[in-house]
């Protein structure tokens, strides 16, 4: 059983001067009890805590690194990029290749900017789609998570499910009020707000495959219905696959479910663990982002800086459709031996859910044992396995999963299991 004093010790020194001892809210343990051990260094599928504890990571920093941890080639491309200099406010090569390999996968991408986070995607791609269409109003699902600005603070998933608060104090009322919300998978309930306040609605934005609630997949019709209802009102359909992209497909979820969005945002494996985000679609909308149409205002000192595009283009490049199988051969390795708990997966994203049946909305995750999943969590810590700390997550395998690495997971499940 692993020991964890000096993370103990750690951690108590981070929450005098860190807020909940965290930099983001998802990564404090509150849900499933105790403290988390503070990270020393990752390689491949494994991590290491400062008392010196090795663990399979589930985690993957929430899903960035598909190549594992500091693969060299990643490390060689942002080393070489770092020597060049980190930042010129200025606009280089590097930016144009990254975009032509995003265009190229992104089916529905014509245009896009980079950005520094998923937020900023998230925040930017409704502004546009608010200023081309000149309607306020937006729809998102419950549970589904964009981010952390103002207009999806309604509803959200993860820290905010897992704190018990749906909604953020210090989000003006009158912004939210510009945020509908309908529960995932439930086409009907669109096409109602669509009947009565059509006119009024900007975009809809979904995470194509939910993993903001656990991992959840669109059930048959629904992102199918989502792009008719939008063409039918000349609404803007905007697929979050700040998760999805680059992972559950090499096209993202687009190309696995054979849907097109009007714009598409980005983050996480985009950046293979350097800050980015992105945000693109067709020209009808990316050509009136500042500087260009309507100037849609959006900017970033850092944006689409050297470092986080070198360490981007090194991850994507090389992963190529064979490497996508890989993907879904470990994903599925894993998902298999953890039966008969109840898994659900997409790809390389799952969740266990500790409740009975298919897991559509977050009504039904809302019925989960979490205190189930609480002892399964720490019991799975303590045999080496290091997996988000709430039932409202997804957890991802990389390229870099061994078949022990799996059997390793597999095994301390069976084992934890016993004793639930
Ligand atoms: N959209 C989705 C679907 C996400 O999962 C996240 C982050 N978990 C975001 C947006 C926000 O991205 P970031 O944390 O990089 O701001």
């Amino acid at each position: 059983m692993n020991k964890l004093e000096r993370s103990q010790a750690a951690f108590a020194r981070a929450c005098a001067v860190l807020p909940g001892g965290v930099n983001s809210a998802a990564r404090a343990f509150g849900p499933v009890g105790g403290n988390p051990p503070m990270i020393a260094r990752g390689a491949g599928s494994h991590l290491w805590d400062i008392d010196g504890n090795e663990y399979v990571d589930l985690v993957m920093s929430w899903g960035p690194l598909i190549r594992g941890h500091a693969h060299p080639d990643v490390i060689a491309a942002s080393e070489e990029a770092l020597r060049s200099g980190t930042s010129f406010g200025a606009t280089t090569e590097r930016e144009t290749v990254m975009a032509d390999l995003v265009c190229e996968r992104m089916a529905s991408v014509e245009m896009v900017r980079f950005t520094n986070s998923g937020t900023e995607a998230t925040m930017s791609a409704i502004r546009v789609a608010r200023g081309v269409t000149g309607r306020d109003v937006i729809v998102k699902f419950t549970g589904c998570w964009h981010g952390h600005a103002d207009p999806f603070l309604v509803a959200a998933g993860s820290s905010a499910l897992s704190l018990g608060q749906p909604d953020s104090p210090g989000v003006p009322a009158a912004t939210a009020s510009l945020t509908l919300t309908a529960p995932y998978n439930d086409i009907d309930a669109v096409r109602a707000l669509f009947a009565e306040r059509g006119r009024e609605i900007a975009a809809v934005i979904v995470e194509p495959v939910a993993g903001n609630m656990g991992c959840i997949p669109p059930v048959a019709e629904f992102l199918e219905g989502l792009r008719a209802v939008c063409d039918e009102h000349e609404s803007c359909l905007i697929f979050d696959e700040v998760i999805t992209g680059f992972r559950v497909a090499r096209g993202g979820a687009q190309e696995r479910f054979g849907v097109r969005a009007d714009m598409t945002t980005m983050g996480k494996t985009i950046g293979g663990g350097m800050p980015v985000g992105a945000f693109g679609g067709s020209r009808r909308y990316m050509e009136n982002v500042a500087p260009l149409g309507m100037c849609v205002s959006q900017g970033g000192t850092l944006s689409g800086n050297p470092l986080a595009m070198a360490a981007g283009f090194a991850t994507l490049e090389s992963v190529d459709a064979g490497q996508y199988a890989e993907l879904e051969r470990i994903g599925a390795r894993l998902a298999d031996g953890l039966a008969p708990l109840n898994v659900q997966r997409v790809g390389s994203m799952m969740t266990v859910f500790f409740g009975d049946g298919a897991m559509r909305n977050i009504d039904d995750v809302a019925a989960c044992d979490t205190d189930k999943f609480a002892r399964w969590h720490r019991g799975m810590l303590e045999r080496g396995v290091y997996l988000p700390p709430s039932q409202y997550e997804a957890f991802f395998v990389s390229l870099a999963h061994s078949d022990e690495d799996i059997d390793l997971v597999v095994a301390a499940s069976r084992e934890v299991c016993e004793s639930l």
